[in-house]
């Protein structure tokens, strides 16, 4: 059994109409969550039977450019069209996932990075301010401008500010991270941020651009991460201070490649890493590249066009996406981060899951130490991989990695969060549940709810 009923909401009034009535809701937008599984539902998890699946992406979309290179968003607007809508306008967006058809506004609430996290960071540091609904269906506005510390769910409480310390130092060791294992609720805004929903639905957005500035896109062909990953983390290492100049850099391994129809791959059996260069002084930075990277000869590297780029990128966890989804197969893939100085451990890892006799693959944000690890299960062998996952998340919590960088916990990674929790993170869930969402209505069964469950560290 899954969710009692699916309802598309067709303007913010209608949302807040629904608040106002009784029942558990689950908000939902472009269904792109891969922590999500929208179309196993039914199957999956009977205890969503009493929760309705409240779609937000058809709320009409608004657009609207503000004074200082910000833009304002309302409803179902996806990345794409914002890209497009602030280019119009001399703009560009700092960063946004790989999946340009996920909506801006759900971007908030998993905490959405991207490739161009790499110069920009996170969307969280591109938030100036932004609303939501509250748990009587009333419209709030939060600021980015504003530490958290000061809003009256802490100001007005002493036991909750000390509270909020003690969570935000355990967050500490995670600052240079683009999420850590639970949100980081630094400032106000904080509170909508990665709490997918749980908190109430987020229904307007004033985010950060810039003036539009030119790129050029890269690839270079490297050797087989399984076999040597010294070139890797060689040009990691030499970009890391290059944040800025380099905008992006992206790793698609040599089984990623071989997800794409032949005639659209780039290269027969090596790796490809990607990136994006500010074309100004573009090849001052190649030159500087190339020579402290001596094993990349200029002829390894090649010019592709910004289309090529994006689209060439997101087929391949698109292409994993349809496969599991035909398959019926909840996806193994992992969204792990560490620091460069723990690179090589990680890809120690993801070598032992290479060797699992199930096929896999390796992609994602290299310059940021974040990639994506896909085992391509079939249904005898989910076991074996989640053996494999469960000791692999205990081995980057021993590297003091962030497990969810990007996509998110939902319902599939909980079980993975668990041994990440303190006291302190469960006792905060639990007051900021017990504040905002005080019948628990807003998405009951999301990971707030380990809250309840007794502390494990
Ligand atoms: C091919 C592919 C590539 C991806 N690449 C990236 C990437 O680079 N970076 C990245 O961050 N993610 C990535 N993702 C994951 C996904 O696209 C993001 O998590 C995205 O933000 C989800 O947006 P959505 O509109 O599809 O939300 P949905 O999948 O519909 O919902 C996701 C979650 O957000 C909550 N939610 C949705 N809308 C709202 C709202 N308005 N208010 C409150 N809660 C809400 C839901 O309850 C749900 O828990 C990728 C996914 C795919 C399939």
């Amino acid at each position: 059994m899954g969710c009692q009923q699916r309802i598309a909401v067709k303007s913010i009034s209608a949302l807040q109409e629904m608040i106002r009535q009784k029942g558990e809701l689950i908000f939902c937008s472009s269904k792109t969550s891969t922590v999500f599984p929208f179309e196993q539902l039914d199957d999956q998890y009977p205890e969503l039977a009493t929760t309705s699946l409240v779609e937000l992406s058809t709320i009409p979309s608004k657009m609207k450019i503000l004074a200082d290179n910000q833009v304002q968003v309302q409803g179902g607007v996806v990345w794409e069209e914002l890209d497009q809508f602030v280019q119009a306008h001399g703009l560009e967006l700092l960063s946004y996932p790989t999946e340009r058809l996920a909506t801006v506004l759900a971007g908030v609430a998993t905490s959405a990075t991207g490739e161009r996290s790499f110069a920009f960071g996170p969307l969280r540091q591109q938030i100036i301010s932004l609303v939501y609904l509250d748990h009587r269906g009333e419209k709030r506005s939060l600021r980015a401008d504003r530490l958290l510390v000061d809003h009256p769910l802490f100001k007005e409480s002493r036991q909750a500010s000390d509270l909020l310390q003690k969570y935000q130092q355990l967050g500490n060791n995670y600052q240079t991270f683009k999420n850590g294992p639970t949100p980081r609720l630094e400032q106000e805004s904080d509170l909508m941020v990665g709490f997918e929903g749980q908190l109430g639905p987020v229904v307007e957005l004033t985010l950060q651009c810039r003036q539009k500035s030119d790129s050029i896109y890269l690839y270079i062909a490297t050797s087989r991460w399984e076999e040597m990953v010294d070139s890797h983390l060689d040009l990691v290492r030499t970009i890391h201070p290059l944040r800025g100049q380099i905008i992006s850099c992206e790793l698609l391994d040599s089984n990623s490649c071989k997800l794409l129809p032949a005639d659209q791959r780039l290269a027969k059996n090596s790796d490809l890493i990607f990136l994006e260069l500010d074309a100004n002084g573009w090849e001052e930075v190649i030159e500087h590249i190339l020579y402290c990277c001596p094993w990349i000869v200029e002829q390894q590297v090649f010019e592709i066009s910004r289309q090529q780029f994006f689209s060439y990128r997101a087929q391949i966890p698109q292409l994993v996406n349809e496969r599991n989804q035909r398959l019926g197969m909840i996806k193994k893939g992992t969204d792990v981060q560490v620091r460069l100085e723990q690179l090589g451990s990680l890809l120690d890892l993801y070598r032992q899951g290479s060797k699992l006799n199930i096929p896999y693959l390796l992609f994602g944000h290299l310059g940021d130490c974040h990639l994506h690890f896909n085992l391509l299960t079939t249904a005898d062998q989910v076991e074996h991989a989640n053996n494999y996952l469960r000791t692999f998340y205990s081995q980057v919590g021993q590297i003091n990695g962030a497990p969810f960088a990007e996509h998110g916990v939902g319902m599939i990674k909980q079980q993975f969060l668990k041994s990440f929790l303190t006291k302190e993170h469960r006792d905060l869930f639990n007051y900021l549940k017990q504040q905002m969402d005080p019948d628990n209505r807003f998405f009951p069964q999301g990971f707030m709810q380990l809250g309840k469950e007794q502390t494990v560290v």
